[in-house]
């Protein structure tokens, strides 16, 4: 059985690796940071295929074969006051992305009456800016909460960027939400090569009010920004201790007019 990389299979061809790898994941075990590191580095086209067929087999095992969708009402939108730098929406860069308030009831009852009718279980208010604080602001966003979770049709989600305190969690989950959207986006190295007006702490402090109200955490991350093979293994470590109950997958769409608008698709940088 494989324990380590360098132990029983350190001669084993990476089919045979990788299947070691999968079975111990498949039987309940955890793979360590180093034979992670194995498995992100792997490029031969056969290797990803084993791979692929392996990441299948423990969805299977662990999700089942159903799909579940979403949706996300863009409750606010543009002149985020954040400098993300992949985001259409920052008031940093030029994009041409619109600009408006917060949204009123209706479009949001009826993006929940479309989600509805396309069989979609949950709708996400998503909001372009740093984050909520206690205020007004916070009582209109738990207005439509309540009101998309009294329509009975789909599931109340959000992401509202960054919390800062407790009970704007606590007041959150009182009003019927039942999962926050919140990427790490990258590792705790790279994170400043993307974003300088908010750190990777604020992120994991907003994910640990979350949890601690009893909300669920969809957290993923961007690939392609730039970063190593290595950011996204530490990445995907990050996701595993914040016990993120979904992870998106995100690839980077060089939006024209943000500083990544010439990355290309999936860049990558040598460590
Ligand atoms: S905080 Fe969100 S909306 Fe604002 S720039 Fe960053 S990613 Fe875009």
């Amino acid at each position: 059985m494989l324990s380590t990389m360098t132990g029983t299979l350190v001669d084993a061809t990476n089919r045979e690796k990788i299947s070691a790898l999968g079975q111990r994941v498949l039987s309940g075990g955890h793979i360590s940071r180093e034979e992670a590191l194995f498995l992100f580095n792997l490029e031969e086209s056969a290797d990803i295929f084993d791979l692929l067929s392996w990441a299948n087999r423990l969805r299977e095992n662990f999700k089942g074969n159903k799909i579940h969708l979403c949706s996300i009402v863009n409750a606010k939108a543009g002149a985020c006051s954040e400098n993300c730098k992949f985001c259409a929406q920052s008031s940093f860069y030029q994009t041409g992305s619109p600009k408006y308030g917060f949204v009123d009831p209706e479009p949001v009852l009826e993006a929940a009456d479309e989600a509805n009718q396309n069989g979609v279980t949950a709708v996400g208010l998503v909001a372009a800016w740093r984050g909520l604080n206690e205020g007004p602001m916070l009582d209109e966003v738990c207005d439509r909460i309540r009101e998309l979770k009294a329509g009975g049709k789909t599931r109340p989600d959000a992401s509202l960027g960054i919390i800062k305190s407790q009970k704007v969690a606590d007041r959150l989950k009182e009003a019927g939400l039942e999962c926050y959207g919140h990427n790490l986006e990258s590792s705790r190295r790279f994170f400043a090569q993307h974003c300088t007006t908010h750190t990777f702490e604020d992120r994991l402090e907003t994910i640990r009010h979350l949890k601690n109200a009893g909300i669920k955490i969809c957290s993923g991350g961007i690939i392609g920004m730039g970063e190593t093979r290595e950011d996204r293994c530490e990445l995907a470590f990050e996701l595993k201790a914040i016990g993120a109950n979904v992870v998106p997958v995100n690839i980077l769409n060089p939006i024209p007019g943000t500083p990544f608008e010439k990355n290309t698709r999936c860049q990558l940088s040598k460590s």
